[in-house]
């Protein structure tokens, strides 16, 4: 067991962290109340190399391992949890799953792109009447030649109006088959027939893009089939794997800029004579914050080991995934009532973080989905079986071509 971060970890850190600092922090509370953000975020997080931070170099990465990208989701979602959310859909359950299922011919022309931040990738599964119960999706597509004709409707779709390229689920075969008649796309935004529009009136991650594609009759080329037909369950279980990981990294760095924001407070505020850090209960919320974030980041970098080595790792992701939200969410809670009062406006960032904190509990998994997959594990009712393809464990010599450069 090794719990030391790499010198390539650390520089990683810094350089995320110097530009969430200079490029997000200072516009964040302006594009939260506006709903909407700079676009140009995801060219400048392009450049430094992060929309492919974990994706192999020969395609397009920065070759980097999975745990760089758990730094890379920390460090982002210190500044704002839209930009995590868009690296989690991006990396962890688009390029991810490109990287574990996809052709050679599909590699090159779509997670490459993606890779360098050329084109930028998300996430269809979540239907009007098909979240935690994913079978119950209608979105259907139906072989007619060289084509399947796509239609139906998603929802709550992160980066709906900004993605290049979509992973959508479908029934290519009989509802009543259910899981096992469920195929994984590649779509492409132009083609005709696809149309998205966001939802407004979030409750948080509001400088987000968040909304519905819409299909109709959409042509999707045979050779856009990921994986075989009737395995898009398993894809999109895979592709939560990734991407849940990448939420719970998220997670830790909720935690952190709550820790942040309520020690400055702790010493700014006096009450009763002296520093409300003083106060034994408020120092219980300090405590609670610490030993959540201690606790999540050893789960992260665990599951983030078990990638890494190329081992089947559902049950710890799904674990740091409800813990690292959960204790994210009190954090938040907590941090808004260290503040008192000056919580409730936006002089501070802690409504933020309460705001934001609520989406994660519930994408990807809600904290209930992921209380039943533990007790299963643990009852023995539920256990992973070997999957046709899996998410190449990162290679050491990888990083040893990166620092030779
Ligand atoms: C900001 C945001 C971004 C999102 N981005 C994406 C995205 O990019 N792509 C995508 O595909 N989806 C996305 N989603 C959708 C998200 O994944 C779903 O909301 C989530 O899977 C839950 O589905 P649901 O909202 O339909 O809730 P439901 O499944 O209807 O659940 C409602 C309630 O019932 C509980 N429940 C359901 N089934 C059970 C059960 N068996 N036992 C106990 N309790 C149960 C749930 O825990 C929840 O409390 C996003 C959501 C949000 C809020």
């Amino acid at each position: 067991m090794n719990f030391n971060f790499t010198q390539e970890q650390e520089l990683l850190r810094s350089a995320t962290r110097n530009f969430v600092d200079k490029e997000i922090m200072p516009y964040i509370e302006e594009w939260d109340r506006e709903g909407q953000s700079d676009p140009a975020i995801y060219s400048k997080l392009a450049e430094l190399g992060l929309m492919g931070v974990c994706i192999p170099e020969q395609y397009g990465g920065s070759g980097m391992d999975y745990n760089s990208l758990a730094i890379v989701c920390e460090e982002l979602e210190r500044g704002d949890t839209t930009f995590r959310t868009a690296v989690s859909v991006h990396i962890g359950l688009n390029s991810m799953t490109l990287l574990q299922w996809g052709t050679e011919e599909q590699k090159q022309k779509y997670l490459t792109p993606q890779a360098s931040g050329e084109k930028i990738g998300a996430f269809g599964l979540t239907e009007p009447g098909a979240g935690s119960d994913v079978a119950a999706m209608q979105t259907t597509a139906k072989k007619d030649g060289d084509h399947y004709i796509l239609n139906g409707q998603k929802t709550w779709i992160s980066l709906c109006d900004v993605a290049d390229h979509f992973l959508v689920f479908a029934y290519t075969g009989e509802q009543s088959e259910k899981h096992k008649a469920i195929s994984a796309f590649i779509v492409e935004r132009t083609w005709e027939g696809f149309s998205s529009k966001a939802i407004k009136g979030k409750h948080g991650i509001r400088a987000g893009n968040t909304g519905e594609l819409f299909f109709e009759d959409v042509k999707v080329p045979k050779e856009n089939l990921l994986g075989e037909e009737g395995e898009g369950f398993k894809i999109a279980m895979a592709a939560l794997d990734n991407g849940r990981f990448t939420v719970a990294a998220g997670a830790v760095g909720q935690i952190m800029a709550c820790l942040e924001a309520s020690v400055s407070y702790c010493h700014e505020r006096k009450t009763f004579g002296k520093e409300i850090g003083r106060h034994q209960l408020v120092q219980q919320m300090i405590a609670k914050m610490e030993a959540g974030y201690q606790m999540s980041r050893l789960l992260v970098y665990r599951a983030g080991e078990l990638k890494n080595e190329g081992k089947r790792n559902t049950r710890e992701t799904s674990l740091a995934k409800w813990q690292a939200c959960d204790f994210a969410n009190q954090a938040a809670d907590d941090a808004f009532q260290i503040h008192g009062a000056y919580g409730y406006s936006d002089q501070y960032p802690v409504s933020r973080f309460l705001r934001n904190s609520k989406a994660p509990v519930i994408y990807e998994g809600t904290r209930e989905i992921h209380t039943i997959m533990q007790a299963e594990y643990v009852l023995g009712y539920k256990e992973d079986k070997p999957l046709s393809k899996t998410l190449p464990a990162w290679q050491e010599e990888t990083i040893a071509s990166l620092t030779n450069k």
